[in-house]
């Protein structure tokens, strides 16, 4: 039998932005199912701040009606969560109302206290010097921001100074909802909790990493910032990257935080840089064009962008679609691709890390048993987290020797059921543990960017446009030819 989950420290979490759609229908969320399982004790307060003039009840209302579909079978939970629940109108830029806040922040002095900006990334300066300035910053107190944490290394650098100059960095947790998912822990279990792979874990044994991050909605609400951002900036810079390092890191010594940190820095400082010289060969973009998107017409990138902002475009030079082929100079990678996929409107929702081995050096086999299938260890993220190994096996009965390749098969969903949880559950009480561990470090941020940068130079320079792709496909065809041109495929159809 599993141990009951262990509560945490009581804590008071300020969730700034909290009207907004992370809020509503994450955190929230995420916050309740940790009550319901018993992990936030009596004395906790989840506080939340916007502009919006709503009172405690007005916005425990909000919650209510955002928090009915996670809560239908337990109203007396609902409620009892709901009396943790708070809000205060203020502006991040405007000192009214933030005396008042202080005084709601004093009366539990020895709370953990979690200032989560859930909000614009151009309102962190503005919270964290008022946190400062009305002396909020006491005793176990943490930020967590979430991304984009810059828009390049050097807007990157300033968000990190001003918040650095309110918050120790042991204080800062920047989250990456990825980190948090059980697939990316079972990844960490995998690795390092058997003996079997570790040994193959390199460029002597892996042909090929593959990581999907493939969306099936358009940019909906999110076009003005999307617009200005694009899916290398939106996707590929944090969560993309990030496992990429998971993926590929050294073992580290412990799971301390700083250890697994450190394997995952060097990674970044060890991935091959991709600039004018080599852009035009290693990275694909793309932008989608009206289509049928699970079963519905759907209209194009710039008419979605339209459909939200009074100013209308004609064109827009943004990228809904990167497909590109980084490689990472060590020993233990040398000459092994990896291949990053993500965009918006594609064929299927899915979030995949696929590890394709190489073939045995020799077949026994004769051309009648059929072709020889790589092993492959696929790791699905998202939708149904799981963990399928591809091996190759006799096809049962009399019929002649005959090879199937089969998937050692994992759904996490059938192997244990309603222990599953969001990400942000479990990133959440990390922060009011105080465990930094899936949170990234300040040098991460960087090097990622350091990374990123001459890619978007690249792109700025050359000046091409996205290629055009049509809405519910995988993407433009040159995304196709980036593998195929090294013999190789995406993997699209191992169900
Ligand atoms: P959103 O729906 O636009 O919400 C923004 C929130 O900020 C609202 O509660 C808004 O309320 C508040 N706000 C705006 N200006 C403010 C001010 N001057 N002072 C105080 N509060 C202010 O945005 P979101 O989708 O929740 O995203 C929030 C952040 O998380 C963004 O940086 C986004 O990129 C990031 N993020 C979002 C998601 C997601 O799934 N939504 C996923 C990953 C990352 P008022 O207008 O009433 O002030």
């Amino acid at each position: 039998m599993t141990a009951p989950a262990q509560p945490v420290d009581t804590f008071d979490l300020v969730i700034f932005g909290g009207t907004g759609d992370l809020a509503v229908r994450k955190l929230l969320p995420a916050l309740f199912h940790r009550f319901v399982d018993g992990q936030i004790q009596a004395g906790s307060r989840i506080i939340g701040v916007a502009r919006e003039a709503l009172d405690d009840d007005g916005y425990r209302a909000q919650i209510r009606s955002a928090l009915n579909g996670a809560a239908d079978s337990q109203p007396a939970k609902l409620d009892a969560f709901l009396k943790l629940v708070g809000y205060r109108p203020l502006d991040a830029r405007k000192d009214d109302g933030w005396d008042d806040f202080a005084k709601l922040m004093a009366e539990q002095p020895d709370n953990v206290r979690v200032f989560y900006l859930s909000t614009s990334p151009e309102l962190f300066v503005d919270i964290c010097q008022r946190l400062g300035h009305y002396g909020l910053n006491k005793g176990e107190s943490r930020v967590v921001l979430e991304k984009p944490i810059g828009h390049d290394l050097a807007s990157a650098n300033r968000i990190n100074d001003d918040v650095g100059s309110v918050f120790a960095e042991s204080q800062t947790f920047r989250i990456d909802h990825y980190l948090g998912k059980e697939t990316v822990q079972n990844l960490l279990a995998l690795r390092f909790g058997n003996a079997l792979f570790e040994p193959l874990w390199n460029a002597g044994h892996i042909d090929h990493v593959q990581i999907t991050v493939a969306e099936t909605l358009g940019v909906g609400r999110r076009g003005p910032y999307y617009d200005h951002a694009g899916a290398l900036r939106d996707m590929v810079q944090n969560h993309l990257l990030q496992l990429l390092c998971m993926v590929a890191m050294e073992p580290p010594a412990s799971l301390s935080p700083n250890a697994v940190r450190d394997e995952k820095l060097k990674v970044l400082h060890a991935l091959k840089t991709i600039d004018d010289s080599n852009a035009a060969q290693l990275t694909v973009r793309g932008q989608y064009r009206a289509g049928v998107a699970e079963g519905q017409s759907v209209p194009g990138y710039i008419e979605d962008l339209n459909n939200d902002s009074k100013t209308k475009v004609q064109k827009s030079n943004t990228e809904t679609f990167v497909a590109l082929k980084a490689e990472i100079g060590n020993w233990r990678w040398a000459g092994v691709p990896f291949y990053l996929r993500t965009g918006k409107r594609l064929a299927e929702r899915v979030s995949e890390i696929v590890v394709a081995f190489k073939p045995v050096p020799h077949s026994i086999f004769s051309a009648s048993a059929g072709p020889l299938a790589q092993n492959r260890l696929v790791l699905r993220l998202q939708p149904d987290e799981g963990v399928k190994l591809w091996l190759t096996i006799k096809h049962p009965g009399p019929g002649g020797l005959r090879l199937r390749h089969v998937p050692l098969d994992m759904s996490f969903a059938e192997a244990f059921g309603a222990q599953q949880s969001d990400a942000y559950e479990r990133l959440l009480l990390d922060v009011v543990r105080g465990n930094p561990t899936l949170f990234m470090r300040r040098d991460e941020v960087e090097a990622a960017w350091r990374w990123a940068d001459p890619i978007l130079a690249a792109w700025a320079a050359g000046g091409e446009a996205p290629r055009p792709y049509t809405a519910g496909t995988w993407g433009p065809s040159s995304a196709v030819a980036l593998i195929e041109r090294d013999g190789r495929t995406w993997d699209e159809d191992n169900e």
